[in-house]
């Protein structure tokens, strides 16, 4: 009798589908670490393609000539599949097709011009490419079998933040997927969604993560990895903070509160479907893929060791009733109902006698939007520009190599936690 063989999702960001060589060292991995298991591999957009296909995206909305950075895209996917593949055509015949496709969506978009308020739908359509992309490639380095998910990880309309029909989802996938699985490895996207009516939806920047919990959540697969350039969760993003320490093991409670507070390494919404199912998540480094990583998982700890997160792009704002009444609950409803229509995300919050401040992630165009909105009922005063610091478990050491030699616009402690946000500054060596 064949024996019943494991099923892993692997999950491989920008970073290690960045050229040619990573592609295969992601191959290395796969061949090395896949012998004994079913495996579905979820991918990203190649080094920083969806950033330039933000830019790209943005001329054509605004009719204007996006042809030089869409060459640069196109010449990049074109050289790495050159390297990979050698001697047979760079562009096969998928490849072809997508970046055709991409070509004439863009055209479109840029000879008829669209109405302001379907730039999220438009901006879905296009940065899909990237993983449509890179896909293409690395199911053809692999040998694979690529997966378009859009039809099966049904969303709602809200674009550019696509949120899960989990029982269509759950039930799509199940159909589709053991029986490709069996015929060996399946390569699929991440970050795409699509909806009833066939659009295609993005799940939120850096949503790679959250796909590969998806599939896990309806695959009841035993384990995912998410292959990184770190050596695992660490305590601090190392681009920022010295001495950061690896986390070996850490609960699914922890990690969803880091990933909350900012902490760049795992999309925040990963975590809940696998820890219903209790799928444990591997984090480990795809330059060293033997070492130990972390492992999330059910359990309680004692005292961690501080992590600390920076969020920069920040925006403080305060309301004070015009009256100079005191912000009651009825203020709070209309200035929440504000906050959520502009699709603000609060961050950090406080009330004082007459005014109410906020902390959040700064855009000019939903910040207009917000004064917009509230500016004839209260006051508002805001800052941009600000960094907001977060560390969890703290103790007075890390409060104080923080918070040193800054001026603190708002602070708030709880048991766990210490935040503040404070103005950003250039960044002279690492805190
Ligand atoms: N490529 C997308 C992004 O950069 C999704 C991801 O990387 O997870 O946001
Ligand atoms: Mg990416």
């Amino acid at each position: 009798m064949q024996e019943q063989q494991s099923l892993q999702v692997y999950k491989f960001g920008g970073a290690s589908v960045k050229d040619a060589a990573a592609i295969r060292n992601l191959a290395g991995i796969v061949r090395e670490h896949a012998v004994h298991s079913q495996l579905l591999i979820v991918v990203s957009a190649m080094g920083k393609t969806t950033n330039a296909l933000e830019e790209i995206f943005q001329l054509a909305f605004t009719g204007q000539d996006f042809a030089p950075p869409l060459a640069t895209l196109h010449r990049f996917h074109r050289a790495v599949a050159q390297e990979l593949f050698e001697d047979k055509p760079a562009e096969n015949e998928k490849l072809a097709e997508l970046l055709a496709q991409l070509e004439q969506h863009l055209t479109e978009l840029q000879q008829n011009p669209a109405p302001a308020d379907s730039y999220d739908q438009h901006y879905d359509q296009i940065i899909s490419f990237g993983e449509l992309l890179a896909t293409c490639i690395v199911a053809r380095a692999l040998g694979a079998q690529w997966l378009d998910c859009r039809p099966l990880l049904r969303t709602d309309h809200t674009w550019r933040e696509g949120r899960i029909d989990w029982p269509t989802t759950e039930w799509n996938v199940r159909e589709q997927l053991p029986d490709m699985l069996q015929r060996g490895p399946v390569v699929t996207q991440g970050f795409l969604g699509g909806t009833a009516a066939g659009q295609t939806t993005t799940l939120g920047r850096e949503g790679s993560d959250y796909t590969a919990a998806i599939f896990a959540y309806c695959l009841q697969a035993e384990a995912v990895t998410i292959w990184k350039d770190v050596a695992g969760l660490l305590n601090a993003d190392p681009k920022f903070f010295a001495d950061t320490v690896r986390f070996p093991a850490i609960s699914y409670q922890e990690t969803i509160e880091m990933a909350y507070y900012g902490a760049s390494v795992i999309h925040p919404k990963t975590i809940k479907p696998l820890a219903v199912r209790q799928i444990p998540l591997f984090v480990k480094s795809f330059l060293a893929p033997t070492a130990e990583g972390t492992r999330i998982g059910e359990g309680r700890h004692e005292q961690l060791s501080p992590a600390f997160i920076r969020k920069d792009g920040q925006c403080l704002i305060s309301f004070e009733s015009k009256d100079l009444t005191f912000i009651s609950e009825e203020n709070l409803e209309v200035i929440f109902g504000a906050l959520a229509q502009v699709r603000l995300k609060i961050n950090m919050m406080q009330n004082s006698a007459i005014s109410f401040s906020v902390c959040t992630d700064y855009s000019a165009y939903r910040l207009e939007k917000l004064l917009g909105l509230l500016r004839e009922q209260f006051t508002i005063h805001y800052n941009t520009g600000l960094e907001l610091y977060t560390i969890k478990n703290y103790d007075p050491a890390s409060i104080g190599r923080l918070t040193a030699g800054r001026e603190l616009l708002l602070e708030q402690r709880t048991r766990q936690t210490f935040q503040f946000a404070c103005r950003g500054r250039e960044v002279s060596g690492l805190l």
